[in-house]
């Protein structure tokens, strides 16, 4: 079998790369291991960022993609790939205007300024009320009437790609990539395409891929199709990587009630930039290691990197619980009776009557907790935190039962990836291109598009605009015909 542009993996980046090229007139074919769409899709918040969409406009909100990318710029410390942002802040409304009128359903409250990341200055994040559901309600619907409208655009599900197909390689050794293998039905099947994009998602749920990248265990919240596959087809024709060193978790979720080695993001924490925190972090030591009231997540999120294990337990007593509702909750959703319910039953969720009984029951040093809750209660007393210089200081830990419930850093997404050029060409680590071959979407890395930092939007953002883009491009080069390259 021979198309134009076979695509690897069926999220956001596969699915807008394919409509895209499609549309164009490539014949295209989308091959997806999983039995369903949408890849992370499934799990994402759907956070979108675009400067000067419509919807920004009618809502009176001046804005534009030189202020988007000086936002960018300032949270990442313009540690993110310039090219590819700017690409993505120019054509990001675009995106956004054409979800809208596909048909996609925004939450009302949208576009705002959303503070579970570091806050960009002007209200450009837009998302759907079904979250990342709502995109790939609308990329479904796009694919049916593709097809409906006689587009030659297939799509194989349950169809692992296993390899690349090269030409012979030219004299310093590096062939074309012309194709690729898939399990199909049981059988491999050889598929040959002018080009072949890989857009197979992260490396969050491929925890040997992880600790060979980043040098730390992984514990995930990734979308379990999230297998790296990219990295390791890119890697087997000499592809480079790039993001080397930009890994940041997210700040903590509680352990996963059912999964070992996987923490629970939507059981976490609510961040000290939405609610004052009443809690100390400590670590095994029982030391705490942050202001807990700094602004910046992403500071606590780095300062979290250098923590033993990356763990810590946030500890609190039952009068802080007692206030910890509504807004003010300390576990998101979750109401001061919650939390004492989960209690001793949920794994990493402990209560006694003593700090010291406590600090057994969570494998925190019972000595450090103490003498740390100590300095910590004399420094509400005094008014005035000398170690972390932290300011709210409301009340001391005094009042059992008190609490202690253990976060890790979490992995959502991964930072490291296949290096492309500005076109989404896959390069080796001489700079060359690998003919025929190109990657898109978290596959080139989080770092690509956000640096060492999260900026809002700035993973799905940049998987449906290059996409599109790419997928434009490609279907442009197959008219000429070109090589897709
Ligand atoms: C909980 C959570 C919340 C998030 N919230 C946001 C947010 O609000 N905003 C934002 O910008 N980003 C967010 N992200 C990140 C963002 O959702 C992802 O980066 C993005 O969805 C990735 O899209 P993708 O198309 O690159 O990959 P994926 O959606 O991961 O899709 C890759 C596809 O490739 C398939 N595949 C893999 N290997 C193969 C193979 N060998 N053969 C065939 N198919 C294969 C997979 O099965 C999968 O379907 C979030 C992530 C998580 C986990």
């Amino acid at each position: 079998m021979t198309v134009d542009v076979l695509v690897v993996g069926a999220g956001a980046a596969g699915l807008a790369t394919a409509l895209a090229a499609a549309r164009g007139g490539a014949r295209v074919l989308v091959v997806e291991k999983d039995q369903r769409l949408g890849g992370t899709l499934h799990l994402s918040g759907g956070h979108l960022a675009a400067a000067g969409s419509r919807r920004q406009r009618q809502r009176g909100i001046v804005d534009s993609p030189a202020e988007h990318l000086d936002d960018i710029a300032r949270i990442s410390g313009a540690s993110a790939r310039a090219d590819l942002t700017q690409l993505v802040a120019e054509h990001a409304a675009e995106t956004v205007d054409r979800l809208e009128e596909a048909g996609f359903a925004f939450a009302a409250e949208t576009p705002r300024i959303v503070y579970g990341h570091e806050p960009y200055r002007i209200a450009r994040t837009v998302y759907g009320v079904d979250e990342g559901l709502s995109i790939l309600a609308v990329l479904e619907q796009e694919l049916a009437r593709a097809q409906a409208a006689g587009q030659a655009l297939e799509v194989w599900t349950q169809a692992p790609v296993t390899g690349l197909l090269q030409s012979d390689g030219d004299s310093d050794g590096g062939g074309a990539v012309v194709g690729v293998e898939v399990l199909r039905g049981g059988r491999e099947v050889a598929v040959r395409a002018t080009a072949v994009v890989l857009a197979t998602g992260g490396y969050g749920a491929d925890a040997e891929l992880f600790t060979e990248l980043e040098g730390v265990p992984l514990v995930s919240a990734a979308a379990r199709t999230s297998t790296g596959d990219g990295i390791h087809l890119g890697r087997s024709v000499g592809a480079a990587l790039q993001g080397q060193g930009s890994y940041l978790p997210t700040f903590g979720g509680l352990p996963d009630p059912v999964s070992p080695g996987r923490a629970n993001w939507h059981d976490r924490q609510r961040l000290t930039s939405e609610r004052p925190p009443v809690e100390i972090y400590v670590d095994r030591d029982g030391n705490r290691w942050v202001a807990e009231d700094e602004p910046s997540i992403d500071e606590k999120e780095r300062a979290l990197v250098g923590v033993a294990e990356q763990t810590f337990w946030t500890v609190f007593d039952d009068a802080a619980l007692d206030g910890a509702t509504g807004e003010r909750q300390i576990v998101v959703g979750k109401e001061p009776d919650q939390v004492r319910a989960m209690a001793n039953t949920r794994p990493g969720v402990h209560a006694a009557a003593t700090l010291g009984e406590l600090a057994q029951l969570a494998g925190i040093d019972p000595a450090g907790l103490a003498a740390t809750v100590a300095r910590y209660n004399d420094a509400v007393a005094r008014g005035e935190d000398a170690e972390f210089g932290r300011r709210h200081l409301p009340s001391p830990i005094a009042t059992a039962p008190f609490y202690a419930l253990r976060n890790h850093a979490v992995t959502l997404v991964t930072f490291q990836g296949l290096d492309v050029d500005a076109e989404c060409a896959v390069r080796r680590a001489d700079g060359e291109v690998i003919t025929g071959l190109h990657a898109v979407g978290e596959v080139i890395g989080a770092a690509a598009t956000c640096g060492n930092s999260f900026c809002s939007g700035m993973l799905l953002t940049p998987a449906l605009t290059l996409g599109r883009l790419l997928g434009e491009r490609l279907a442009a080069s197959v008219r000429d015909g070109g090589t897709g390259r």
